[in-house]
């Protein structure tokens, strides 16, 4: 039988994980572009992460998503540089809830196991599937 939490507890801990969204929103300064439902579900995401992959990820990672209100958009100058840049589809950003954080928290993991996974690189199709297992490993332990 379904039985909902006490309401004081669960507002107590609806409050917390949004303080705790709007931390990590704060830090990533300039680097989340897309719609505010993108914005959500990688600091979401990331609210269920420890510290150094919170903080190594809000300073060197760029998430980017169709815009609501532009067409385009240009990255300049050093905006790049030595930072990862994570791209999330709309066809993504349409899937259930657990399948967008999960693949939020895919791509993190090839950023914080320093996979090389670049356009410009060629890799093996081994270690292509090696990484992705290495991903999937690292997501599926902030699944909740
Ligand atoms: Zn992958």
């Amino acid at each position: 039988m379904f039985s909902p939490p006490p309401a004081g507890r669960d507002l107590c801990y609806t409050g917390v994980v949004k303080k705790r969204i709007e931390e990590i929103s704060a830090a990533f300064g300039g680097k989340l572009i897309g719609t505010k439902w993108m914005k959500q579900h990688v600091c979401e995401t990331l609210s269920y992460m420890p510290e150094y992959i919170t903080s190594y990820i809000t300073k060197n990672c760029w998430f980017f998503s169709s815009l609501d209100d532009a067409w385009a958009f240009t990255f300049t100058g050093n905006d790049l540089k030595d930072k990862h840049l994570i791209f999330l589809s709309d066809d993504l950003l349409h899937q259930h809830e657990g399948q967008i954080r999960y693949s939020i928290a895919h791509e993190i993991g090839h950023v914080m196991l320093k996979h090389r996974n670049s356009v410009l690189e060629r890799q093996t199709k081994r270690e292509i599937k090696k990484q992705e297992k290495e991903a999937d490993a690292f997501a599926r332990q902030f699944m909740r």
